[in-house]
């Protein structure tokens, strides 16, 4: 019942692994003037949000906008990264495949940045949350977005930051095309 309700105040159905359109969660549309993504990249760099964890359309559409207000603050052009994925398994799009983001400096013109609602320092995310970020690598690699053979690499990897988490920096290890170095 709750799913249905989220669902309604989207406005539309959408299924498993499918992307979540950034015009459904944020009125403002993306700046002509920000930057381009020219794909596809080499890297995917993982962070998790440092924010409360979302398990239901309704809170991860406030948690996007509040993730988006907060990278505002901080003088981001606009939301800092290409996708987020949700508690509920939903993959939603933060600035896509196209825009360059603002998530991790040196890297920003060759990576696509994913970043995993919650906080994994002390506990890892939900099978749902990790089978998303999967399938949403496969589409980057079916669109031509990403290299087929693209390195994965938490942020932590490319910078002293404890993001994405020691939990979920552990688990990226065991994914097929995770390096040691960006
Ligand atoms: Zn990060």
């Amino acid at each position: 019942m709750k799913l249905q309700l989220g669902l309604v105040l989207f406005g539309f159905t959408l299924a498993m692994g499918q992307i979540v359109p950034r015009g459904s969660w944020c009125p403002v549309p993306i700046s002509p003037r920000l930057p381009r993504l020219v794909g596809p990249v080499r890297l995917i760099i993982i962070h998790h949000t440092v924010t409360a964890s979302c398990f239901n359309p309704q809170q991860c559409l406030l948690a996007l906008r509040q993730i988006r207000a907060d990278h505002l603050r901080r003088k981001f052009r606009d939301i800092g990264y290409n996708f987020l994925i949700g508690g509920d398994g939903r993959i939603y799009e933060g600035l896509g495949f196209g825009i360059r983001d603002e998530h991790a400096p040196n890297y920003n013109s060759q990576s696509i940045g994913i970043a995993f609602i919650g906080n994994f320092q002390s506990g890892l995310p939900p099978p749902q949350m990790l089978q998303a970020a999967r399938t949403l690598i496969q589409i980057g690699v079916q669109r031509r977005q990403v290299l087929p053979n693209y390195t994965l690499v938490g942020h932590c990897q490319t910078k002293a930051t404890a993001c994405p988490g020691k939990h979920l920096l552990e688990e990226l290890k065991k994914w097929p095309r995770w390096q040691p170095k960006p």
